[in-house]
């Protein structure tokens, strides 16, 4: 693997080859990237992406020893470049990987070969079945700004999903009335249970977000060319599948405004899944009534172009379905011709030192599954703070490897930690903060200040803290 980029890639053959190639240009990815360049300045890097911007982790702080906050940055590739000269970014869309071979190729013609591979290529939506139009997921700043477009014409839609990514958008947009359709007993059940959820409540029909929380300290870039695009398998202009994931003020720094002139109007139908979503002329087929909220404006005579049947038997007429039922492993691209273990959650699986099941390959973020045993504090979420710390850790675990070294799990994956904001309220989450595997064979103490912070913290926590029963404040 000696030689420089002029020796190692002709335009002819378009044979590229590094010690360490990523592919991936979300928060795993370029994380890993600026690790390796850190600890093996002299070694080549070659981080391939389908994103035009990379995601860089900012303003990074260390909370606790397990504890930390960091903004979210989408930055040219070429910044990636300048502050770690050993890397070279590649924008490409990686098409397949010959692992026997130890290489990729891409969409373009290239071929890269690597003595070392990270996979961070993210996850894909799970959108709602059907090939409605008018049905539209979050992931990336197009698919975005795609939602931007068509919630500005509209009075009304439905949100499908319970995480955070519904949680965030029923919370900032305005201007319409927002369907939430909900499969638990209690709103962002991802993150937070019944009694958290009944202190958050009140909040989704309160006006939005300050004027100051829109006000983003931090430099913008947008893409305005069409080379600029998110690429697809066929490198067309991006479809919104392939750029990384959006960052912490996604939501709160866009304009999320409908068309209506109403204050929030938010309704919630809880235990519910989408039976089919229809369009008008499926729904005139049926002999089915929409449903109006008492609150909302309109009568069960409107029409909407778009409807979507609910397994309480609900319909409900709207303009825009935002499907935002979680994330799906983005392995496509990796697994034909390969025997790589994949988890039921369609992840990749990987050991504790962040390997997959193949030689010289490791996965990081969202795109791959901890399969090592866990601690008992810890779980995984796909979230930017995991995919940091998975990010550095597979770095430091490629150099091990090659330096014949061994490597400990990193202190990271001892206690689950996240801090995060949900309506307006900052919430640190902490160890199984969602009660995770105590079946209902606990207690919960609560205890509410009104309008004030959120602390949540769940039995195994406490026992490290020796404090004596299930506690749960706010
Ligand atoms: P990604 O950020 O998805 O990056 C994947 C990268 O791989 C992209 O650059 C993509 O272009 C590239 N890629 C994929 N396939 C290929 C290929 N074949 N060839 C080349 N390149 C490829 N987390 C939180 O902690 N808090 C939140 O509030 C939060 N809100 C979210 C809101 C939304 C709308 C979404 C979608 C996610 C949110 N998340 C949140 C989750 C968080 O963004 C992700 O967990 C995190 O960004 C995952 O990082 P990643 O690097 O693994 O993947």
């Amino acid at each position: 693997m000696e030689g420089s980029r002029e020796e190692n890639e002709t335009c002819a053959t378009r044979e590229v080859e590094a010690k360490f190639v990523i592919v991936g240009g979300g928060i795993a990815g370029v994380t890993c990237a600026e690790t390796l360049a850190d600890e093996c300045p002299e070694e080549k890097i070659i981080l391939i992406t389908a994103s035009p911007l990379v995601k860089v982790v900012t303003n990074y702080q260390q909370v606790s020893r397990t504890m930390e906050t960091f903004d979210v940055e989408e930055k040219p590739s070429s910044t990636v470049e300048s502050q770690c000269p050993n890397v070279r970014v590649i924008h490409a869309f990686v098409s397949g990987l010959q692992a026997e071979e130890k290489m990729l190729t891409t969409s373009d013609g290239k071929r890269v070969h690597y003595d070392k591979l990270c996979i961070c290529s993210g996850g894909k939506p799970k959108l709602i079945p059907g090939q409605n139009p008018l049905v539209v997921g979050i992931r990336d700043t197009e698919s975005v700004k795609s939602f931007q477009k068509k919630l500005s014409a509209a009075k009304r839609i439905v949100v499908v999903g319970n995480g955070g990514i519904a949680t965030e958008l029923v919370y900032e947009v305005e201007g319409c009335e927002v369907v939430w359709a909900i499969k638990d007993r209690s709103i962002s059940s991802a993150f937070v249970d019944e009694g958290a959820a009944q202190f958050f409540l009140p909040h989704l029909n309160q006006k939005k977000k300050e004027e100051a929380s829109a006000l983003v300290k931090r430099l913008k870039y947008t893409v305005e060319n069409e080379g600029g695009s998110a690429l697809s398998p066929t490198e067309g202009e991006g479809d919104g599948s392939f750029g990384s994931a959006l960052g912490p003020d996604w939501a709160t720094s866009r304009h999320m405004k409908g068309a209506s002139s109403v204050c929030p109007q938010v309704h919630v139908d809880y235990q519910v899944e989408v039976v089919r979503v229809m369009d008008r002329d499926q729904m005139s087929a049926t002999h089915l009534k929409t449903h109006t909220p008492t609150h909302f404006a309109g009568d069960s005579e409107q029409e909407w172009p778009v409807y979507v049947e609910l397994s309480n038997g609900c319909v409900y007429g709207c303009d825009l379905v935002v499907s935002a039922t979680g994330v799906i492993p983005f392995t496509d691209p990796f697994l034909p011709g390969n025997t790589f273990e994949v988890a039921e959650d369609g992840g990749i699986k990987v050991n504790h030192k962040l390997e997959t099941s193949l030689p010289d390959v490791y996965a990081t973020g969202d795109v791959c599954t901890a399969a090592w045993e866990r601690s008992k504090l810890w779980l995984q979420m796909r979230l930017w703070t995991q995919a940091r710390q998975m990010g550095s850790y597979a770095a430091r675990s490629m150099v091990a490897a090659t330096r014949g070294e061994s490597i400990s799990l990193d202190i990271c994956f001892e206690l689950f930690a996240h801090v995060t904001k949900f309506f307006g309220y900052k919430v640190v989450l902490l160890g199984l903060f969602n009660a995770q595997g105590l079946g209902n064979d606990y207690e919960l103490l609560l205890r509410q200040k009104k309008k004030n912070c959120l602390f949540r913290v769940t039995r195994p926590t406490l026992s490290i803290w020796r404090r004596p029963k299930n506690f749960f404040l706010i």
